[in-house]
């Protein structure tokens, strides 16, 4: 036994837990810049549910709401910006992954001054803005990471800084927020952390802790493929695919992401497709990969999903996802050449070469 899990993130879950433990946001700071999306904070009563606490809390607030999806490195010196001449002393993230991300970028530049050349280094100083996440997709998981992934011109990709300091403090999970989500970012963002469990379960860095919690959303999310497709979800049901989504953060945290993200960048920056469904066009495909040399780990997780093969998960994942974009050859070999320098890729547990990623883009677009 040789291994170390890290998890500091309080996780407070349950409907109205934010109204419901209002003190836990009173110890927090004096005064909140609030990060967010443009719109859906304001449409899902989120952000109403925050201001409501701190106006009972006394406690003052500014709101960043510029936040785009897949943010960029302007967006978050611009709310660094904005958090300092305003004197915030603590972050609220409210939304989906992007202002998730975002804000902890913008907790992080608030305390110290990082020149952007710096910026994915990991080399800060051990200051940050004490950080409260409330997620409203259920996808990410990036309420419990330690990561903030950004759009990275300079590598024609996306970016993540990862470092300790960046796990929030505080995440409440109410997954009556996710009501108003549509089929489609329903669906990409239950991909997103369907794929943050499989390839935590496939990373070198997995460990006992993280391949039980692995294992437990993989059969979450799974048993909610055909109400998924339906798009008949209960409450029971939203409420299942938050913590499925939050459990994968935590395994993430532990083992990172792996090929599959680092291939799914380049579909996300080049091509403009989701994060979610990137990583689903690309999944059934690298799990074809890796049976190769880990039947039994593959045969595990089928097994967990309830399934009998590899084809019957590729064929769920295709129903569900719908048509595929078109990719052609010149691409394929551009995208492999930019995953294959992904620090990721060396997190799987079979690591793929670039002949290899360029064999998994050509089967998973049918190029
Ligand atoms: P997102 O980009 O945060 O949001 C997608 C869309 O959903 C936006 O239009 C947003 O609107 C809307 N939305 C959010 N919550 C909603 C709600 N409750 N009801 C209706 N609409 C809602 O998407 P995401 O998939 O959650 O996050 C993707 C990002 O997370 C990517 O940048 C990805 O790289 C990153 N990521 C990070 C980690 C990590 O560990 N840190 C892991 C995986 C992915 P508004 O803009 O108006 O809010
Ligand atoms: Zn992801």
């Amino acid at each position: 036994m040789n291994f170390n899990y890290f998890m500091p993130t309080r996780i407070i879950a349950g409907e109205n837990c934010i109204e419901n433990n209002s003190e836990v946001i009173s110890k927090m700071g004096k005064k909140a810049i609030i990060v967010t999306g443009k719109t859906s904070a304001k449409i899902n009563g989120s952000l109403a549910d925050v201001e409501k606490v701190l106006k009972n809390n006394k406690q003052e607030y500014v709101i960043f709401d510029k936040v785009m999806s897949n943010p960029t490195i302007d967006c978050v010196y611009e709310g660094a910006a904005l958090s300092k001449e305003s004197n915030a002393d603590f972050v609220i993230a409210i939304g989906g992954g992007s202002p998730m991300d975002s804000a902890k970028a913008i907790a992080l530049l608030s305390s110290q001054d990082i020149s952007r050349e710096k910026l994915f280094s990991g080399e800060y100083e051990s200051k940050i803005l004490p950080m409260v996440f409330i997620p409203t997709t259920a996808g990410t998981g990036s309420e419990v990471t330690q990561y903030s992934v950004l759009t990275n011109d300079a590598a024609q990709t996306k970016t993540a800084i990862a470092s300790p300091l960046i796990f929030p403090n505080i995440a409440f999970l109410d997954s009556k927020y996710m009501k108003s989500l549509n089929k489609t970012t329903t669906i990409n963002t239950a991909i997103d952390a369907l794929s943050h469990l499989i390839e935590g379960y496939l990373s070198v860095k997995a460990n006992g802790i993280s391949n039980a919690l692995a294992l437990e959303g993989i059969e979450i999310i799974s048993s909610l493929f055909d109400n998924l497709k339906k798009f008949n979800l209960s409450d029971k049901d939203r409420s299942k695919l938050l913590y499925a989504s939050t459990l994968g953060g935590i395994v993430i945290a532990q083992t990172g992401t792996t090929a599959v993200h680092s291939m799914g960048y380049s579909l996300t920056y080049f091509k403009n497709i989701d994060h979610g469904r990137a990583n689903g066009l690309l999944m059934g495909e690298f799990l074809k990969f890796v049976e190769k040399e880990k039947t039994e780990l593959i045969n595990t997780m089928i097994s967990k999903m309830k399934m009998n093969s590899l084809d019957e998960f590729e064929n769920t994942l295709c129903d569900l996802l719908g048509e595929k974009e078109k990719v052609t050859n010149e691409e394929i070999e551009k995208y492999a050449s930019i995953a294959i320098k992904s620090k990721n890729i060396t997190n799987s547990i079979v690591i793929p070469e670039q002949n290899n990623l360029i064999e998994i883009y050509c089967k998973a677009f049918e190029v």
